[in-house]
């Protein structure tokens, strides 16, 4: 996101929070959108079927370096999601980046600050994990 439409995002985040002011609310209203993201993804599995999850170790040959370790991964997912999944799942980014921007809104922290200083890190770091 630009940083100009993170700041509008923000900005409207916060005109449509009234009732969800409490940081209680907005802790619970998270988890909440973010099982909800991981239901629509789990969704598009197992009952529309677009996508599969085919798992298994992932095993990386002695004296790989990291330019090479992309190639070695997997993300153990097959297909691609269909076009009712694909909005189902977007829908539900949505509410969770709603309720994220509403943590940072109440917290007084910048979500373009936020963002600016990962790009940051990561642009450092150059590979990074999930962890
Ligand atoms: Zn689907």
């Amino acid at each position: 996101m630009s940083d100009l439409l993170c700041d509008r995002f923000q900005q409207v985040v916060a005109q449509y929070t009234l009732r969800h002011k409490s940081i209680l609310d907005i802790l619970s209203k998270m988890q909440e959108a973010q099982a909800r993201v991981q239901r629509a993804v789990a969704k598009a599995v197992t009952n529309c079927g677009c996508i599969q999850v085919r798992a298994a170790k992932q095993t990386l040959p002695a004296g790989v370096t990291m330019a090479e370790l992309p190639s070695y991964l997997t993300s153990h997912l097959l297909g691609e999601l269909c076009p009712e999944c694909r909005e189902t799942v977007e829908e539900e980014l949505g509410q969770l980046f709603f309720y994220l921007t509403a943590l940072c809104n109440t917290l007084d922290i910048s979500l373009t600050d936020v963002l600016d200083k990962e790009q940051d890190k990561l642009c450092t770091l150059r590979y990074f994990s999930l962890t």
